[in-house]
């Protein structure tokens, strides 16, 4: 998901544009197919980027449709998860002259000489820690039985505890003998 800011670099300081960046579903073919990996189905987000001294401030908030199964019962779900952002990317070449800029500090995200700047990236990380950790189908999932791993919520049932259940085998088996 591209943007230029090569427009609003050519404006003057503290000047911002407004972007929308939507893909659903996500196409496992395409440009965000990143995304996938990361069990993102779709993605919508509005950013706003402002022209900051050494390239654009970028902050805005994302939807997200992520595929989850429920910790309790394991069935596939879909979360949706809002995440916001908030990011420096500096510029590397000067829009006008295309002269170098000076180096940005490091690890730090970079505009392109072509002033686009992929916010895939961003986007991935930001929902990846915006999505629940331990997520429900419901929140009064009743999970799986632990003795015989039946949906409760499908089949809801009681079993005997273990010990009765010998005593009962042991019953059943003097029946037989008797
Ligand atoms: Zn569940
Ligand atoms: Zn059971």
């Amino acid at each position: 998901m591209r943007v230029n800011l090569g427009h609003l670099l050519k404006q003057p300081m503290g000047e911002s544009v407004a972007y929308k960046v939507a893909e659903d579903p996500i196409d496992p073919r395409g440009d965000n197919a990143d995304l996938l990996d990361a069990d993102i189905r779709a993605i919508d987000a509005d950013v706003k980027a402002t022209h900051t001294n050494p390239g654009a401030y970028l902050q805005g908030d994302a939807r997200a449709r992520v595929s989850q199964q429920c910790v309790r019962c394991l069935r596939p779900i879909e979360s949706e998860v809002e995440a916001t952002f908030a990011e420096q990317y500096y510029a590397t070449l000067t829009v006008d002259s295309g002269a170098p800029m000076r180096e940005p500090p490091p690890d730090s995200k970079t505009i392109g000489p072509d002033f686009n700047v992929d916010l895939t990236p961003l986007l991935r990380e930001e929902v990846i820690l915006a999505t629940p950790q331990a997520p429900l189908c419901r929140p009064d999932c009743r999970g799986l039985c632990q003795v015989c791993g039946k949906d409760l919520n499908e089949s809801p049932h009681d079993h005997e505890a273990p010990a009765d259940d010998r005593w009962a085998a042991l019953r059943g088996f003097k029946a037989g003998d008797g």
